[in-house]
């Protein structure tokens, strides 16, 4: 597998060490190091969590710049469904697509049409393999890489069709290569994105081995010009071609309708699809769903990071735009996308493969031996997982000790248990030297005071240990 890659980064300057994303990283990814928040690289999957909780807006999504766009001789803007629940004026679909092309693209490609043939491909593969489910959909990339660290065992219920942007990426450079008679590598493709995790997706593609989008570019970037441009805008151009079930895409609900199963379930929301994921892991689901949606943002992609409306009154702006176009394919294209399938056009070119990031060494017999060494920390500790140490749950610090990047004096209960110790030795040291000088009353004065601040400590570790005596005790009898 290729290097795990994510797409969020943390301002220092802006971080005050509050330890709040900590605690709400679904994968554990962040730390809390010298009051500044550290991301793991191999546990981010860019579910926008952090961003979303940081009261100081110190985790940063990052996207391409539209100065890459400079280095293809022809470019196609791809734009996301839920590009079209973001403006409040309600434009018309046709309207949007004219504003897109006019930020400077030489041309534009709907992902609501892609999304309409990945519907269909959906189906059939569903069809084809009915009783082998649930199936996974396989869109959102922060969900993938969740089931990766999370959820290994599952990858292999992810379904094996490319996302609707990959599609949309691989039909316009095709045709327009076709058309206008470019070389395909003279056409770059860029995706008008929702969220970091699909620009991740675009560098480490998780069903292909190169991708077929060049670029990403974040909607809330070119909000305030596409503004501008829609109230510009005369409808013109090509008709919209996406019918109103591949628009729908954008918010949750949408792919299972368009992919029109009858045994579905849609989840959205990171923490609802922990829920979900662990019960199909643990066999609960019994084969009885065919589908599963998943979507890792609130609403669906019109609640992604890059996204500026609020995702609920965007669920309900798309669904009034949908009501502007056709309700579905007509047979004859239906039949040209399956001819399509058939040849295995929407396939993925690889599997998704398990990542784990729960193995303390690559070396199992060492592995073994350090959650051994880690469990044995984790009886030592308090057991509270307040986060003070900078690190979710006690249990994530016991492993970091055993990773050598944190100490056990990082615990806040460990270092004042260590103070009063220290502080006790102190004392009864001073206490042997005679004669007892001015000065060294001094020192003894100073050392009573630093016991009693000591002596002030909350009483859990002292109980913790006389429980833990008194159960020995009890044994040994
Ligand atoms: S939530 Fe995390 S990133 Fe934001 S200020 Fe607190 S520690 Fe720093
Ligand atoms: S639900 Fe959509 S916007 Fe949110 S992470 Fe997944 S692909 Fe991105």
């Amino acid at each position: 597998m290729k290097k795990s890659t994510y797409s969020i980064f943390l301002d220092e300057e802006r971080c005050t060490g509050c330890t709040n994303c900590i605690k709400r990283c679904p994968t554990e990814a962040i730390r809390v190091r010298d009051g500044k928040a550290k991301i793991l690289a191999d546990r981010c999957i860019d579910c926008g969590e952090c961003i979303r909780i940081c009261p100081n807006h110190a985790p940063i999504p990052q996207s391409d710049s539209r100065e890459k766009t400079k280095q293809f001789k022809y470019t196609i803007a791809l734009p996301d469904p839920a590009l079209f629940g973001q403006f409040k004026t309600k434009p018309s679909p046709r309207q949007i697509l004219a504003a897109v092309l006019a930020l400077g693209f030489d041309g534009v490609y709907e992902v609501a049409w892609a999304a309409d043939a990945v519907s269909i491909a959906i189906r059939e593969f569903i069809r084809e393999h009915r009783g082998e489910g649930p199936w996974l959909s396989s869109s959102c990339p922060a969900v993938i890489r969740l089931i990766q660290v999370r959820f290994p065992s599952l990858t292999e219920q992810i379904l094996p069709i490319l996302s609707p942007v990959e599609v949309a990426a691989k039909l316009a450079k095709e045709e327009t290569s076709w058309q206008l008679d470019i070389p395909q590598q003279e056409i770059g493709c860029f995706y008008l994105t929702p969220c970091p995790a699909q620009v991740t997706a675009i560098r480490a593609p998780y069903h292909l081995e190169h991708s077929y989008v060049d670029g990403a570019l974040a909607i809330s970037d070119l909000y305030c010009e596409l503004r501008e441009k829609i109230a510009g805008a005369r409808e013109q151009g090509e008709p919209v071609k996406a019918t109103a079930l591949g628009l729908t895409w954008g918010r949750v609900g949408g792919q299972t309708r368009a992919v029109q199963s009858d045994n579905y379930l849609a989840v959205d929301g990171i923490y609802n699809l922990l829920q979900v994921l662990e019960e199909i892991e643990l066999g609960k689901f019994d084969n009885n769903i065919d589908f599963l949606e998943c979507q890792c943002c609130q609403g669906g992609c019109v609640g992604g990071a890059f996204t500026v409306e609020n995702p609920f009154v965007a669920r309900v702006t798309l669904r009034r735009m949908a009501g502007q176009l056709r309700p579905k394919l007509e047979a004859e294209k239906e039949q040209k996308v399956l001819e399509y399938n058939r040849k295995g056009y929407y396939r993925a070119e690889k599997e998704v493969e398990p990542y784990s990031i729960m193995s303390l060494d690559k070396d199992i017999a060492k592995a073994i031996y350090m959650v051994e060494q880690s469990e044995k920390i984790l009886k030592q500790l308090p057991g509270l997982d307040c986060g003070s140490c900078g690190c979710p749950t006690c249990r994530t610090l016991a492993e970091d000790i055993v990773c050598g990047i944190a100490t056990e004096t990082d615990c806040i209960f460990k270092l004042r248990e260590q103070v009063q110790s220290l502080a006790e030795q102190m004392l009864a040291l001073a206490l042997k030297v005679p004669p007892v000088t001015l000065v060294q009353r001094q020192i003894m004065k100073t050392q009573r005071e630093v016991l009693e601040l000591a002596k002030r400590l909350p009483p859990v570790l002292a109980k913790r240990n006389q429980k833990s005596n008194q159960k020995k005790g009890g044994e040994e009898e």
